[in-house]
């Protein structure tokens, strides 16, 4: 069972999936958090401005998930991606092709290391990596709903936050790699005026028509 859940930051995505993971036993992967830490591993090396080295360097990262942790050759860096810098550069590297096949290959081989078991939270998941996936799930609510909810969990001013989530949904959903976008067969839920528990029960509610 391979459930895609794809949609924009800030409508609720990864702790509805980890919730949803965790009602149906299925292993949680976050996929953003490969961008974040490839995209780490390519500031650290001072990469950014050269295409070519960064899919190098994206290349050779010993990049794994586990326990919930992201790790980049074998150091947790799971509060480190969430951080400014990478929040600012993973766009542009998550819109290389070469990155993005790479990073795809991996995410493949974490859910077949799992028997095709897991909730696969991302941008292009029930587009690209998973096309066939059992249940396909796009997240959705107004810009302005998003940037309040990362403002409250943040503390930033919500008008910076919104600019923020302005780029980077231009950003990712104009790309001419894998963009952001409604997967075919997919159910749409606006989280806009959702309750958190309202939202797991509706994807709750379509693994289990799967069963
Ligand atoms: O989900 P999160 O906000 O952590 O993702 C960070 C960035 O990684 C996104 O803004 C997007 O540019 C990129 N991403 C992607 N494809 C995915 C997951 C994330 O391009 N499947």
């Amino acid at each position: 069972m391979i459930v895609a859940i794809d949609g924009p930051s800030g409508t609720g995505k990864s702790t509805v999936t980890e919730r949803v993971a965790e009602l149906s036993g299925l292993p949680h992967l976050d996929t953003g958090a490969f961008y974040r830490a490839a995209t780490l591993a390519v500031l650290r090396e001072g990469a950014q401005c050269d295409e070519h080295a960064v899919v190098e360097v994206v290349r050779s990262a010993g990049l794994d998930q586990r326990d919930g942790g992201m790790f980049l050759d074998g150091e947790e860096v799971s509060a480190e991606i969430r951080l400014e810098p990478v929040t600012a550069a993973v766009s542009s590297v998550a819109a290389i092709p070469e990155v993005r096949e790479i990073l795809v290959q991996h995410q493949r081989a974490w859910v077949s290391e799992r028997g095709e078991r897991a909730v696969v939270e991302g941008r292009d998941i029930g587009s690209v990596v998973f096309p066939n996936a059992d249940v396909k799930i796009y997240l959705d609510a107004t810009p302005e709903v998003r940037a309040e909810r990362r403002a409250a969990q943040t503390g930033e001013q919500s008008a910076a936050v919104l600019a923020d989530i302005l780029r980077r949904d231009a950003f990712d959903s104009e790309r001419a790699a894998s963009p952001l976008m409604v997967p075919i067969g997919a159910v749409v839920i606006d989280t806009s005026e959702m309750g958190f528990d309202e939202v797991v029960a509706e994807v709750m509610r379509h693994i289990e028509a799967k069963v």
